[in-house]
């Protein structure tokens, strides 16, 4: 019922060559494919080079970041109306190293959500405790919070193509992939808070994708689990073999 997502976040990495290089690589290993939605987020320096390749596929385009006005006096940002004509269909909202490294708060990745689904763009909302909330026992309660706060004021009518990441910022860029029963527990949690929220079938019918330290070694485990509808890859989705390896994973 919910097509599995497999996403590729390539944070502050490859230049447009770079980018293309990537991109054809997986273009010619993925023609024809449809077993799972595939998705690459590359640095706005390399979207348009990305929409070029992948103009004529089904591998869709994100962005990594939005500022939540529409225009305007804001030195360095980008609009959703901007990334949109750049080719973009998502846009990756509230990602832990914007929430940590930027101070982006639940308020501010409300308001960015706003602009992206104003636009008609689909939103990623990622959430996730740190180490140190995890060791209090305080993972449910941060979860709930930033879910609350990120999507307060949404009817369910703005949120049919809402896609949330659970992403436990301890298993970020660390190598430490969270145990499958514990990325299923996050992510079973974050489905019964949107149905607390939203009502059950529109939080049924949410992708829900578990990310931190996603390798092709691990990725079946995880997908094998319920609540768990596609993951978010960072570091391996830079790499053409193990982001490919991954997006194959039932193969
Ligand atoms: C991410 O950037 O969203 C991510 C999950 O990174 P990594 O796979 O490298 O942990």
């Amino acid at each position: 019922m919910r097509k599995p997502i497999i996403a590729g976040n390539h944070k502050m990495n490859l230049t447009p060559l770079q980018t293309r290089n990537l991109l054809t690589e997986l273009v010619k290993n993925l023609i024809d494919y449809d077993q799972v939605e595939i998705i690459v987020s590359p640095p706005f320096t390399s979207l348009a080079m990305a929409d070029e390749v992948l103009r004529a596929t089904d591998i869709q385009l994100a962005a990594q970041n939005v500022h939540q006005a529409a225009q305007g006096a804001y030195t360095g940002e980008v609009s959703a109306k901007m990334l949109k004509a750049s080719g973009c269909q998502w846009v990756i909202c509230g990602h832990s190293e914007r929430r940590n490294l930027f101070q982006e708060s639940n308020e501010l990745v409300n308001k960015k959500i706003r602009a992206v689904t104003a636009m008609g763009l689909k939103p990623i909302l990622c959430v996730g405790e740190t180490l140190a909330e995890r060791e209090l026992g305080q993972t449910n309660q941060v979860l709930a919070r930033q879910i609350s706060g990120s999507l307060q004021g949404f009817q369910q009518s703005d949120l049919l193509e809402l896609v949330v990441a659970y992403e436990p910022v301890w298993a970020i860029g660390t190598g430490k992939t969270a145990a499958s029963a514990d990325a299923e527990a996050g992510c079973q949690f974050i489905r019964s808070h949107l149905k607390t929220q939203f009502g059950p079938k529109l939080a049924d019918s949410i992708r829900i994708l578990y990310g931190g330290s996603v390798k092709p070694g691990n990725i079946k485990e995880l997908m094998a689990e319920k609540n768990i509808d596609g993951a978010l890859v960072g570091g391996a989705s830079l790499k053409s073999a193990d982001f490919l390896a991954i997006v194959k994973y039932h193969e």
